[in-house]
C-alpha cells in the first residue's frame, strides 16, 4: 500500500506550474470557467481562465453567480454539470458499417480515446458519483464499456475540498462529503487558503506530480486553517431522511404524493441530465438512405422520456407520475440491490436545475414521514 505524503503547501502563484507540468506530461486540462452565467468545466491552459472571486448561490429552480472580491479561484461549490459528459459522452458512435461495391458489409469500431485528461475542481460529491459511474461502466459482471474505460484510464483528478455549502447541498447526509474521501479516488486534493493551497496526494501519479513541484510541507497553522475552512461546508440546510430508503420507497408505490409531484413535474429530464450518477442511454441506427453505410449511435436517455420505457408497442411508464416514481425509487431504493448503496451523492444539482423547483429531499421526507401507512396500497 502506498504511504501518503504529508500535506504540502502550494503557493497561489505556483498553481500555474502544476498546470504547466501536467501539460508537459501530455494532459489536456479541464477546469471551472464561467460560461453563459454558470460555472462549467471547459479546456484551459492558464489559471487566468479560472473564476476568481466567484460564488454560486443555489435554491430550488434558482442559480446565481456573485463576485465576492476575493482572490480565490474555488469559492464556487458546484458546476452546472459534473464530469459525467467528459467520460460518458452525451452522444457517441459505437460502430459503423459500410457496404462495398460487391455488397459485402464491413464493420469498424471507433478508435478509443487515449487522450490524457486532467480535471481540476471535482468536489467530494462528484468523486463519489464518479465511483458510482465506475461501478456501472467498469463492472466485472458485464463487459466494461470500452469508451468510458479508455477515458477513465487516462484521467488525472485534482479535487477541491469545499469551504462553503450552498442551499441545495446535502452530501453530509448521504455520507459522501463535504471533505474528499481518499478512497473515492483522486490524484491530488487541495484546500484553498488566501495565499495558496494545502495539497495532499491520493495516488502514485498524484504523488509524482506533487514531488515535481518541490513543495515544502504545510505548516500546522496552514493545516488547521484548511480544516477550519472545510468545516464551513458542513453547514448544510438540506438532508435525506436516511441513507437507506429502500424499504420505505418500495412500500410507498401507491402513495398519493406521486400524484402531487406529477402535478408539478414537467417530465423535462433536467434532473437526470445534471445528475452525475445517472447512466441511462438509448441506441439507434443512423443509416444513409442509399444503404451504403450506417452508424450505431448511443445518447443519454432519461426515465422521464416517452421512449425510455417503450417495449413491444407499449410505453410502460406512460405518465409523469410513473416516470418520477421510477426516478426516485430507482435512485434511492433499486440502487441498494444493484450497487449496495443509493445512487445519490447529495450534490443538489437536480434541485437547482429543476424548472418547477422540485426538491428530492422534501419529497423523500414526505414519503418517509408516512412510511407504513401505504404498505397495503
Ligand atoms: S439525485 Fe440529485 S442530488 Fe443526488 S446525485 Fe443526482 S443530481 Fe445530485
Ligand atoms: S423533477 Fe424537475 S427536472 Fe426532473 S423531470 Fe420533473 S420537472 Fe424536470
Amino acid at each position: 500500500m502506498m504511504h501518503p505524503l504529508p500535506p504540502h503547501f502550494l503557493p497561489r502563484d505556483q498553481l500555474q506550474q502544476l498546470f504547466d507540468n501536467l501539460q508537459r506530461n501530455g494532459h489536456q486540462i479541464y477546469g471551472p470557467q464561467v460560461h453563459d452565467g454558470a460555472i462549467v468545466y471547459a479546456p484551459l491552459k492558464s489559471t487566468s481562465a479560472l473564476p476568481q472571486g466567484v460564488e454560486d448561490h443555489h435554491a430550488p429552480a434558482s442559480y446565481r453567480l456573485k463576485n465576492n472580491g476575493s482572490e480565490h479561484w474555488f469559492d464556487w461549490v458546484s458546476t452546472a454539470q459534473g464530469v459525467k459528459p467528459l467520460l460518458f459522452r452525451p452522444h457517441e458512435t459505437l460502430w459503423r458499417a459500410t457496404r462495398d461495391a460487391m455488397g459485402t458489409l464491413h464493420f469498424e469500431e471507433p478508435v478509443n480515446s487515449t487522450a490524457k485528461l486532467a480535471i481540476i475542481g471535482l468536489r467530494a460529491c462528484d468523486l463519489a458519483a464518479l465511483k458510482l459511474q465506475d461501478r456501472h461502466f467498469l463492472s466485472i459482471n458485464h463487459s466494461p464499456d470500452p469508451f468510458y474505460a479508455a477515458r477513465r484510464q487516462h484521467l488525472f483528478i485534482i479535487a477541491i475540498n469545499c469551504t462553503r455549502a450552498v442551499e441545495s447541498c446535502f452530501c453530509s447526509s448521504t455520507g459522501d462529503g463535504p471533505r474528499c474521501d481518499p478512497t473515492a479516488g483522486f490524484d491530488i486534493a487541495m484546500t484553498e487558503l488566501d495565499s495558496g493551497f494545502v495539497i495532499t496526494s491520493g495516488s502514485l501519479q498524484g504523488r509524482q506530480v506533487t514531488k515535481q513541484l518541490a513543495l515544502r510541507s504545510a505548516s500546522k497553522a496552514e493545516c488547521d486553517e484548511a480544516a477550519q475552512r472545510e468545516a464551513n461546508a458542513t453547514r448544510q440546510v438540506r438532508a435525506v431522511p436516511s441513507q437507506n430508503m429502500r424499504d420505505t420507497l418500495f412500500n410507498a408505490l401507491d402513495h398519493p404524493q406521486w400524484d402531487e409531484i406529477a402535478s408539478r413535474c414537467l417530465s423535462c429530464g433536467n434532473c437526470t441530465s445534471v445528475c452525475p450518477s445517472c447512466f441511462c442511454y438509448s441506441e439507434q441506427s443512423e443509416a444513409e438512405l442509399d444503404g451504403s453505410s450506417s452508424e450505431q449511435q448511443r445518447e443519454w436517455d432519461s426515465c422521464f422520456t416517452q421512449g425510455h420505457s417503450y417495449m413491444h408497442g407499449i410505453t410502460v411508464r406512460h405518465d409523469t407520475r410513473l416516470r418520477y416514481r421510477q426516478w426516485l425509487t430507482h435512485k434511492f431504493a433499486g440502487w441498494h440491490d444493484q450497487y449496495g448503496r443509493s445512487g445519490c451523492t447529495g450534490c443538489g444539482r437536480c434541485i437547482t436545475w429543476c424548472p418547477p423547483g422540485i426538491d428530492i429531499t422534501a419529497e423523500l421526507a414526505i414519503l418517509n414521514r408516512d412510511r407504513g401507512e401505504t404498505d397495503d396500497g
